[in-house]
């Protein structure tokens, strides 16, 4: 393979994509052929012409463009506007948590609410970004095993293109996904095993004929999807960093993403201060390798055995592909890892319902358990500004609220009346 690397750039191109490089032996690749991972195994990264990128991509050519991903194009890796697919992916809100910050000590919170995003979670970067790449590189069409919401997502976005889209997905996830799947005319099987299992299968499937496979981090592009939600947070704030953002962890492709967002944008000048956002890993104690390698110093991950079961699914990944970029993360940034409990995460869930009304996926509410646990032992100082990551809204979670509510004898209301007239 060649890399790209001498490629002249039109002035002006839609996309400043060069080539791929593998995430661990940085061997190089051509991106103008649809790849997988490297063949050391490993994740590619997409690399641009950053010095070309950088005249295109200022704060001042941004200010009148759309309020989409899109508008980072020059940093994205699809060639020619016609080729992308869109579900109209908005650029999602940054909303002050002021009622919460007082309660936690700490001087800002802001939640970055992906809920308002085409499919409900913000996989749907993800998806945008690879699914309009695949179909430039002349993908007939995608298969993958998903925890739920990645499914949902890739497969809406395959039909907006007009690819035929496989899922797999294990029996314990969420119906909502499934049900979307079927909506968007995907071929969906539930596997009776896990997501590892379900991994393989498509791996074979791949192996033996046309179908691309999308894994998380097996196809280069996702990442490149997920990592605008850096741009739109450092954007959102002035084009200034916050002290600490805390993501939900899974695949670890946010967090992946928003560091190499970060080195992107301090490239390109779109950040100018020095300053770095402390990266915060945020899991499930039902499946914490992340934390576990974090606590050991440890640049892998050891699979996790025996997973177990969260509300917050879309963290339930026992070896990560990209572990040692995700540990890389933390590392570069002084930043740490935590595991917090069902409890924990039920508890966040509901204080950011009732104290700001915005219903979190469980997924993000543990963040914010994180966050006061980090605040708690000093991690989080009172001066920190803290960027709470919401991966999707509760919406897709009918079953985060097991309580009923008291039934209403409409004969005898009083009773009840009484209780909320007092
Ligand atoms: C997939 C998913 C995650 C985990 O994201 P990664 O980028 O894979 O680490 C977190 N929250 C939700 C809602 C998800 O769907
Ligand atoms: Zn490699």
């Amino acid at each position: 393979m060649t890399a790209g690397l001498s490629t002249a750039q039109a002035v002006n191109a839609y996309s400043y994509l060069s080539h791929l490089e593998c995430g661990r032996c940085k061997k190089q690749y051509g991106a103008e052929a649809l790849h997988g991972t490297c063949e050391c195994g490993s994740p590619l990264l997409a690399r641009y012409d950053l010095n070309g990128a950088k005249t295109a991509l200022t704060p001042r050519a941004l200010s009148s463009r759309p309020c989409r991903l899109w508008r980072y194009h020059e940093l994205l890796p699809v060639r020619a506007e016609t080729n992308v697919v869109s579900l109209g992916e908005a650029m999602t809100p940054l909303l002050e948590l002021n009622r919460l910050a007082e309660e936690s000590g700490v001087r800002a919170l802001h939640l970055k609410d992906e809920g308002a995003l085409p499919t409900g979670t913000f996989k749907a970067r993800g998806a945008a970004v690879g699914v309009s790449r695949a179909c430039e590189l002349g993908a007939r069409r995608i298969a993958m095993p998903t925890n739920g919401n990645a499914g949902s997502a890739w497969a809406a976005y395959a039909a907006r293109a007009g690819r035929e889209c496989l899922v797999l997905m294990p029996r314990a996830a969420q119906s909502i996904c499934a049900i979307e799947c079927t909506v968007a005319g995907a071929h969906l099987g539930v596997v009776n095993g896990t997501l590892s299992h379900a991994a393989a299968i498509i791996r074979k499937l791949a192996a033996e004929s046309d179908w691309y496979d999308v894994t998380t981090l097996r196809e280069p592009y996702r990442i490149e999807g997920k990592k605008t939600i850096g741009y739109e947070i450092f954007e959102q704030f002035g084009w200034r960093v916050p002290d600490v953002i805390l993501c939900p962890c899974g695949g670890g492709v946010a967090i992946i993403g928003i560091h190499k967002a970060l080195a992107e944008c301090k490239a390109v000048g779109l950040l100018q201060e020095k300053k770095v956002p402390r990266l915060v890993a945020v899991q499930s104690t039902a499946c914490a390798p992340i934390p576990r390698a974090w606590a050991k110093r440890s640049s892998e991950a050891e699979e996790w055995t025996n997973p177990g079961t969260t509300l917050a699914f879309g963290t339930l990944v026992p070896k990560p592909l990209g572990d040692f970029l995700i540990l890389e993360a933390l590392y570069d940034t002084d930043g740490c890892a935590v595991a917090v409990d069902e409890q924990e995460i039920i508890a966040a869930q509901r204080a950011i319902g009732s104290r700001e009304g915005v219903f979190v996926c469980p997924e993000g509410a543990a963040t914010f358990a994180a966050c006061k646990r980090l605040r708690a032992d000093g991690w989080i100082r009172p001066t920190d500004e803290v960027v709470l990551l919401s991966t999707g809204t509760g919406l897709k979670y009918p079953n985060s609220v097991s309580e009923a509510p008291p039934v209403i004898d409409v004969d005898n209301p009083g009773r009840i009346l009484d209780l909320w007239t007092r």
